[in-house]
């Protein structure tokens, strides 16, 4: 019976693995195709744009519809369906369809998902491709494990603080394409994991984990110092539990990567990396994608693209390492001009660790091999050009890493021939004399193939056919082809085998006999490769921990180099990171737009101490240079924590613990919530989250909502930063009424952006001076942005109004001038006693703000307002 008939037991077969598979989009292969049914068949045509077809009705006169991708595209399907974040069970005939009784036996031969991958296809660039297990806990942080299969690379630890958040801040930096979570056994919050992540990582593929592995079966890597795995967390057994189920011969060389001191990380949570724009533009349609690691990648290989990434969204929080990396990047910088040597012998390594994890997962290919060959020994020369005597230990570790084992080289050069062929089924895998049983069937074969060209002239001359030749067909094997104009001189021992359009083809004895000793040398020829080259992945296979230590070698170099090369070009400096609660600098640049403007940037100072001027308040009008200030700041503090040179003419960054940033909050719009909540939320986990030794930066608080609203919550958040969390904190604010305010915190500074007013219009300056601004300049960036000029006067007319008018609190008589002079300042907390004092001034006036939580204040307020409108019907707030 045909397998593709409309008998139902092939579909039993699917329906079969599919049960055994849940939750995985089954590709099952019949024929030349992988074939999918039923639901999964429309959603492979949709996903895929593939026809959709139906199998010929059954006995029901069911017709299930059918889907399919050929079989030798099939790298480049998966590689979209994983993209799109589905889990993909190829499934496979394990026996051969000719030999076959009945139905041909399947099984499942892959899983696929997007987080298990290592082909190049698949991966889609050198950055990392993490596999993230997030278990939440009871009480108290959760755990996380994270394995990078390409490169073997994996890390554990506990959660950046408690609940779901700590989990997905602990996340961020390595940008998860799969994440596994485990609910916490008891609480029923943990249910909102899914919900969390999908906002947090949405490009993740999101699985409730599967169950632990048993700590005895955890690779070498994973067991810590000469443990037996009894410590391992059950995230670390989780993960080994699911890479065991995908990609099982990449288990055993996973490894934990990093001493305890690299994996002191500086808390830097997913909206921090958003506004702070380190590997991603906020605004996705940007064309520049003006990041920084954009701005700072300078370097060569892809595992150095790897490596700069990854430092700059997790810098580190320990000052041992930090400074180590310093030194190295300044051992490397004071190298002047040979810095471009080494990078020229960086150059075209290619990428080790990936090669090295399908060499271990079988899905390598011969001239991925040569590549190693070459790339381990430019490694090996690198090293031995680049040890110094006195280098400065990482730099002098670095270097003796990228030293390749002298065995696998040497397997490597003799094994294999300059240039490979594509694929392992070509043949020529070796070179010559590597193995002489492989070179006596290539002789032989060599041996029959000249004796066959002797045939082939010694008929031609018997026979007088000039243009008799030998070919070769899959069919019909060797044969002697005669034109027709040529075939009464065919010599009577010719048999016919074949008639084709202008000839004849025929064979003979002695061709037969040369032919069967050609085909059996090939038929030893190809089994004893595959056998040889089985043996020779697996010689090599032990080397594979070496390769990823070369390749991280590979990219940590190539990142110093970087640090040190665009340190050099962009008139950067080496920080003072300490244990300081400083945060100055001097002429500091963004380290973006400092690139992109050049000399237009106006440098500018940071003065923060956590002791004394903790507290910096901004305000000042749009477009001054607010939130470029402050992401400066910000950048700055990353770049030094990663170990890089800084933009700045002098730095001195005590080290921050947690990076908190919140710019605007535009990217939230459309996900379900006012954008005043979003901001509450994120100023809540904020205050929740940060420590005396975090920087807080935050722009625009209490911007999503009306004046009232805004102005206490911005208040009360300022308070709590500078009397309970202590930090240092750069807040801007178009709430000038703050100001007065501020004044009276004994360790908050305030400045402003300085403008320049021309009777022509404003000239912003972007240079910081001490002291605040009440002037917003709306109507001057209204006319800047070109508004049509009616509306300007009616905005200018309208404005002067409102400043002789003033702002008003509910309960105080219309129109009376609440401050001479031009601009109008804050009126919620004035000294000013009111004409009849009313209950609810009453009670605002001695309200302990300090001892209120923004929330409080929020509610306070907004029960203030109520009571307010309330009484007095007749003056609603606007
Ligand atoms: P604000 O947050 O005060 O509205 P931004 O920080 O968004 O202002 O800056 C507005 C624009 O001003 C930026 O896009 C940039 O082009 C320019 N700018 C900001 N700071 C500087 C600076 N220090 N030097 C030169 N140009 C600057
Ligand atoms: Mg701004």
């Amino acid at each position: 019976m045909s397998e593709t008939s409309s008998g139902t037991p092939l579909l039993d077969q699917y329906e079969s693995v599919k049960a055994r598979y849940p939750g995985h989009l089954v590709l099952f292969r019949v024929g030349d195709f992988y074939e999918t049914f039923g639901e999964d068949a429309k959603l492979l045509s949709r996903e895929l744009d593939v026809v959709l077809t139906a199998r010929s009705a059954d006995a029901q006169g069911q017709r299930t519809p059918m889907a399919g991708v050929p079989q030798h595209a099939i790298e480049t399907y998966l590689g979209r369906l994983v993209k799109k974040g589905y889990k993909v069970a190829l499934c496979d005939q394990v026996e051969d369809a000719r030999f076959a009784k009945g139905l041909v036996r399947r099984e499942v031969t892959r899983v696929v998902t997007p987080g298990t991958v290592v082909e190049d296809g698949l991966l889609g660039g050198p950055d990392h491709n993490f596999l993230a297990v997030a278990r939440a806990a009871d009480s108290g942080p959760g755990s996380y494990a994270l394995v990078d299969i390409s490169t073997g690379e994996w890390h554990h630890g506990p959660a950046d603080g408690p609940g779901i958040d700590g989990l997905a801040t602990a996340l961020a930096p390595f940008s998860p394409r799969e994440i596994l979570y485990a609910p916490a056994p008891h609480e029923g919050r943990s249910t909102d994991i899914p919900a969390v992540f999908r906002k947090e990582f949405p490009g993740a593929r999101l699985e409730i984990a599967p169950p632990p592995m048993d700590a005895l079966e955890l690779p070498a890597g994973l067991r810590s110092e000469g443990e037996d795995g009894a410590s391992a967390d059950v995230a670390d057994r989780i993960l080994a539990a699911y890479v065991r189920s995908t990609q099982p011969r990449l288990l055993p060389y996973v490894a934990v990567v990093g001493g305890a001191r690299e994996r002191r990380r500086l808390v830097l949570d997913a909206k921090s990396l958003r506004h702070l724009e380190i590997s991603r533009p906020m605004n996705p349609d940007d064309p520049h994608g003006a990041t920084l690691i954009a701005a700072w990648d300078e370097t060569v290989t892809a595992a150095g693209r790897r490596t700069l990434g990854f430092w700059l969204r997790a810098p580190l929080a320990d000052l041992d390492a930090i400074v180590a990396r310093q030194d190295a990047v300044e051992a490397l910088g004071r190298r002047g001009a040979a810095i471009e040597e080494i990078r020229q012998s960086l150059t075209g390594i290619p990428d080790l660790a990936r090669i090295a994890s399908r060499l271990a997962g079988r899905r390598v290919r011969p001239p991925e091999l040569a590549a190693l060959r070459d790339g381990l020994t430019r490694a090996a020369a690198l090293a031995g050009s680049l040890l110094a005597p006195s280098d400065p230990p990482l730099l002098e570790a670095v270097v003796r890493s990228i030293v390749p084992p002298p065995r696998l080289l040497e397997r490597l050069r003799s094994a294999l021939p300059d240039e490979p062929p594509a694929t392992e089924a070509a043949g020529g895998l070796f070179r010559a004399g590597h193995s002489p049983e492989i070179d006596r069937w290539i002789a032989t074969e060599r041996a029959a193939t000249d004796e066959m060209a002797a045939l082939e002239a010694k008929e031609r001359e018997a026979s007088g056919i000039r243009t008799l030749k030998i070919g070769y067909n899959q069919v019909f094997g060797y044969y002697f082809e005669v034109s027709r104009s040529h075939l009464e001189k065919v010599p009577g021992h010719f048999r016919r085998r074949q008639t084709v359009a202008q000839a004849e083809r025929f064979t003979s004895e002695a061709l037969e006999e040369i032919e069967r000793r050609i085909l059996d040398a090939r038929d030893h020829l190809r089994t004893e490769e595959a056998a040889r080259w089985e043996r020779f992945l697996a010689e090599i296979d032990a080397d594979v921990p070496a390769i990823h230590r070369i390749g991280r070698g590979v990219g940590t170099l190539d990142t110093l180099l970087s640090f040190a090369r665009v340190g050099e070009r962009r008139r950067c400096v080496r920080p003072t990171v300490d244990l300081s609660s400083n945060l100055t600098i001097r002429g500091g640049r963004h380290p973006v737009l400092d690139r992109m403007l050049g000399e237009r940037f106006v440098p500018n100072d940071t003065e923060l101490d956590a002791q004394s001027a903790r507290l910096l308040v901004l305000t000042g009008p749009n477009m001054s240079g607010k939130s470029t200030y402050m992401r400066q700041i910000g950048l700055i503090v990353v770049l030094a924590q990663a170990g890089s040179l800084v933009p700045a003419q002098f730095a001195r960054v005590g080290l921050v613990s947690g990076l908190f940033t919140r710019m605007g909050f535009t990217d939230e719009i459309g996900r379900g919530k006012s954008s005043f909540m979003v901001e509450m939320t994120e100023v809540a986990e904020i205050l929740r989250n940060a420590d005396a030794r975090s920087l807080v930066l935050l722009d625009e608080v209490g911007r999503g909502t009306s004046t009232f609203d805004g102005l206490a919550v911005a208040w009360a958040t300022i308070r709590h930063l500078h009397d309970v969390t202590r930090c240092r904190a750069v807040l801007a604010t178009h709430y000038h009424q703050l100001t007065q305010l501020v004044e009276g915190l004994s360790s908050a500074r305030q400045a402003h952006l300085a403008v320049q007013e021309r009777p022509e219009g404003i000239i912003f300056l972007h240079h910081l001076v001490p002291g605040s601004t009440d002037r917003s300049y709306g109507v001057h960036v209204a006319r800047l942005a070109g508004l049509p000029k009616d509306v300007l006067a009616e905005a200018v007319r309208l404005l002067g109004q409102l400043e002789m008018e003033g702002v008003e609190l509910p309960g105080r008589s219309r129109g009376t001038p609440t401050r001479q002079g031009k601009y109008t300042q804050a009126v919620l907390l004035s000294a000013e006693a009111p004409a009849a004092p009313s209950p609810i001034v009453e009670e605002l006036a001695s309200l302990e703000i300090d001892h209120l939580t923004p929330m409080q204040a929020l509610a306070k307020l907004a029960e203030l307002r109520r009571r307010a409108r309330e009484s007095q019907p007749s003056e609603r707030a606007p």
